[in-house]
Formats: structure tokens, sequence, C-alpha cells
């Protein structure tokens, strides 16, 4: 590779670790442990004096791969891989935070992400404090002095609210604490958040880097120092492991990664477009759209708007699921990132658990509809909106 390989050539080439039988596509290694030459190599390898493989659930070559890419990609030193988006934000938060620590983290989340800290960390004496991401000032205002970490999705899941990563990762450091970025809507084909002055990035590898709906995969991409010291011995003795094969499947699904994030970007554009003019423009949440208050934020921090779209149907749950129901191409699921357009009512399913004041916070209304636009051909996509807005009387 040459000395600075561009992000399209590290997406392909980057963690390539070809063995013996020179295979050209990365080696999958389904093996649950590794053998040692001698009983001396094993004791340096388990006192940790030797590098390499010891047993599945913290070291494959495979997972290690696509470690390495995604770390590449990220501009990180280390990546470590999970067994599930969620697995990856429980081992970070494990990882980073003791016992009456605090945490301060957007208010529009992804709603599991939401309830771990509010049902489960809560219970371990760890509290949270939900605030606006686009408030800067809120943030500073929320953290304390037991404050070790902020945390947030940019664009916010559905909400679609842009925070300034920049802006907040001054303040974190401020306060004392760490800012670490779900990166799973924008990917690091579109925004780079440790660039910006994160601690740590966090991924649903289930959603845009498989891209084709496959697998469940999470990973945290940092420094040494914090994704190898503080994150890394969660996974060894937690065992929230990623399996070699979906890490295999995940390798593929990075090789294509600009090349999707184009067109997603491209659809998705048009489908706003489309959007705003049938509805008005201050129904749709998109932040490509020109009225969208994170519009000027999202074009210096991301390098396009992404995939994803909200959309508020007037009358609320009934309108939406009536439409829902009328279109044709998109799929029902609470999946995003996918090839296939995929329709989500939030307040009913990814945000149902979360309560109603959490909900009116994010901005998850009964009427609102998340699209994650997919590669099919966005005039199908277009004619199919047009249709299901008619069937549901909603134009
Ligand atoms: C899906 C998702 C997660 C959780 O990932 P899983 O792989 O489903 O565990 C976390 N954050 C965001 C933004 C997501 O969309």
């Amino acid at each position: 590779m040459s000395e600075d390989p561009s992000f399209e050539t590290r997406a392909i080439r980057e963690g390539i670790h070809r063995t013996g039988e020179k295979e050209h596509s990365e080696a999958l290694f389904p093996t649950s442990s590794f053998v040692f030459d001698t009983a001396e190599e094993a004791a340096a390898r388990f006192a940790g004096e030797s590098p390499g493989n010891i047993y599945s659930r913290f070291t494959n070559p495979t997972v290690r791969a696509f470690e390495e890419r995604l770390a590449s990609l990220e501009g990180g030193e280390r990546g470590v891989a999970f067994a599930s988006g969620m697995g990856a934000i429980t081992a970070t938060l494990l990882g980073l935070l003791n016992a009456g620590e605090h945490v301060v983290a957007s208010n529009s989340l992804f709603g599991s992400t939401t309830g771990l800290l509010n049902n489960i960390f809560s219970r371990f004496g760890v509290a949270t404090t939900f605030v606006d991401p686009a408030d800067g000032q809120a943030w500073s205002d929320a953290a304390t002095d037991a404050t070790k970490l902020f945390f947030l999705e940019t664009p916010s899941n559905p909400g679609m609210a842009v925070a300034n990563i920049a802006d907040l990762a001054e303040r974190a450091h401020r306060a004392g604490a760490w800012l670490v970025v779900d990166n799973c809507f924008c990917t690091p084909a579109l925004q780079r958040p440790l660039e910006l002055g994160a601690d740590l990035v966090v991924h649903s590898a289930t959603k845009y880097l498989d891209g084709q709906g496959r697998c469940v995969g999470g990973a945290v991409v940092g420094p040494e120092a914090l994704a190898g010291e503080k994150i890394f011995p969660i996974l060894r003795s937690a065992g929230i492991t990623m399996s070699p094969f979906n890490a295999w499947v995940f390798l593929k699904g990075l090789e294509t990664l600009s090349l999707r994030m184009e067109r997603h970007c491209d659809n998705a554009e048009e489908v706003a477009a489309y959007l705003a003019e049938r509805l008005g423009a201050e129904r749709v949440r998109y932040p490509g759209l020109s009225n969208h208050p994170g519009h000027a934020l999202a074009k210096r921090q991301q390098s396009r708007f992404g995939g994803l779209l909200a959309f508020e149907l007037p009358a609320g749950r009934e309108d939406a699921f009536r439409f829902v129901n009328a279109l044709k191409i998109p799929s029902i699921t609470a999946n995003l990132g996918d090839t296939k357009t995929t329709v989500t009512h939030p307040a009913s399913t990814t945000h149902s658990r979360v309560s109603e004041a959490e909900r009116q916070a994010g901005g998850v209304t009964e009427g609102l509809v998340r699209i994650s636009v997919g590669l099919e051909s966005a005039e199908d996509l277009k004619a199919d909106l047009e249709q299901a807005l008619v069937t549901a009387g909603l134009v």
C-alpha cells in the first residue's frame, strides 16, 4: 500500500493477514481455541508476555481483522469488537465508570441505550442526566464533580438532532469527562468523531457496517489507553464476544461501505426533498434540508447527510399506522442501514419502552415515522410513498 492510503483503499485492504494458503479473500477462523507449541509458550501467552491467540472469547484472527479495519477507518489506534452494538455500549460503560459516578447523555438516543442507563446502570449507582444534544450549555450545566462521561449520537435516532462533537468534546474535557459518540448513523464514511475530539466511538455493526441486514455486532474504537486498557478487559472477562463468522461478514461489508453510503445519501436526499414538497418541509426531519436546525453544523461535521430521515404525520398513531401499512416497498422492521428501505414507527417499537416524558423530550411523537432509505431506485421509492400517502388519505 502507499504511505497514506485513502479511506476507500483502507476499507478494502486494511487488516489482511494472509495465511500460508495464500487465500485472496479474508480467512475465516471458526475455532474456539488455539494451540501452543510448548507449555512454556502457553504460560508466556497467558502472562501477556508473548502476543498471539489464546481463546476466541477475546482473541480471534478474523475478529481482529475487522477490528483493525474499522479502527483504521475511524482513525483510532485500537478497535474492540463485540457481539452487538448494545454489547459495545455496555462494555464502554462498564469500562469507564465506577459506582457513584455520573453520565450526561443525549435525550435523543437509541431506545435500548436510554433503557440501559436508566434501568440497569442506575441499579449499580451510576446516575444519568439527559439533555438536548444540540444545546451545548445544557451539557456543561448538567455536569457535576461526579461526571465521567458524555454520551451522544449524531444525528440522533429518530429525532435527527445534530450535536456539535468538537464543542461537546471540549465541554466534556473541561468537566473532567470523556466524550463517547455512537457513530452508527453516519459511519466513518461520513463522520469521524475521533478527529473532532471524541475519546471513543461506538458502533452497532448490525447497521451500515454490514449494510445488508445479515448479522448483529458492535465495536468500540479509540486510543489504546482507553479501548485497549479499559474496554478490552471487559470483553475478556464478560465475554460479549463477536463470532468470527459475523466478523467476516462485517469485513465484507466494510469493503463496500463508502460506495453504499454515497447511494444511501443520494436516495435519502431525493426522498427528503419529495416529502418536504408533499408534506411541508417543517414536517420532515433530515439534516440535508436547509430548514433543519442542524443543517449548517451537519454540513461542516459530516461529509454528507446520511440515509435516515423521519417525518411527522398530522393526526398521530392512526395516520402513521395507515401510512406504514399502505407502503409496498419498505419493510416494516426495526433494523436500519440496510440495502432494503425500512420503515419504523418509533413510538410503538424502538422507543416503546422509554417513558412518555422521555419520548416527548427526544421528539418521538405518535405521528413520527422513520425511514432508513435503502438502495432501491429513488424513483420507485418516491412513487411508493406517494401511493401510500394517497391511500392513507394524507394528501
Ligand atoms: C441499533 C443501534 C444500536 C444497538 O445496536 P445492536 O447491534 O442492535 O445491539 C445502538 N445505537 C444505535 C444508534 C443503533 O441504531
